[in-house]
């Protein structure tokens, strides 16, 4: 295990398993659709590769990237696009592909932006979830993991920039970030 991890919350096999699940569940809802999957950069990566690969129908893929502007590690749901889908979604039926729902303010404006764009159909995929973080009302219609309030990286979520390729999700050992939250 990578020196600067705590622990392991969720390991490999298990995110697999789940991922695997996720994507049949993905192919028997939109089989006849032809779904457009947006993954949010950066973290959703890893998440959307497996995903796409267990969901065996004809399907499309893009990314959008997204910066929320915090104050400390602080989410405040202004949210700015860096880089806009390749896309018009008029008409398709649409996954955004998520990480991570913490406090759901990044989610609940993109899924805003999404909607005024006139998708036929409009759902979340996220693998994991904070719910007890959440300060507005979000419907995620696919989730993996319900988590604890623990700053978690691995399997595409980082911290710093770093740890996205660890192949499981793992607790950052606390001494290693400077947490201004309280
Ligand atoms: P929200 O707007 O839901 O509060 O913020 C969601 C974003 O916060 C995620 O896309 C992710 O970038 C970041 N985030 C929230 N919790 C964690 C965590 O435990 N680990 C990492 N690496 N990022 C997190």
């Amino acid at each position: 295990m990578n020196a600067d991890i705590d622990h392991v919350l969720i390991p490999e096999e298990e995110l697999l398993r789940k991922v695997e699940e996720l994507g049949k569940c993905l192919a028997r809802d939109y089989s006849g659709r032809g779904p457009v999957l947006i993954g949010v950069l950066t973290g959703a990566v890893v998440f959307i590769s497996d995903l796409i690969r267990a969901c065996r129908i004809p399907l499309s893929v893009d990314f959008m990237a997204v910066s929320s502007y915090e104050r400390g590690t602080h989410s405040t749901g202004v949210v700015r696009i860096l880089k806009d889908l390749d896309r018009n979604i008029e008409g398709q039926h649409v996954v955004v592909v998520e990480d991570i729902i913490d406090t759901g303010l990044t989610l609940s404006y993109l899924l805003e932006a999404l909607q005024a764009r006139h998708p036929a159909t409009l759902r979340v995929c996220a693998l994991l979830d904070k719910r007890g973080r959440r300060r507005v009302d979000l419907q995620l219609d696919y989730v993996g993991f319900e988590i604890p309030d623990e700053f978690v990286v691995g399997y595409g979520l980082d911290y710093a920039g770093l740890y996205r390729n660890l192949p499981y999700i793992g607790v950052l050992r606390p001494e290693l970030y400077a947490s201004e939250e309280g």
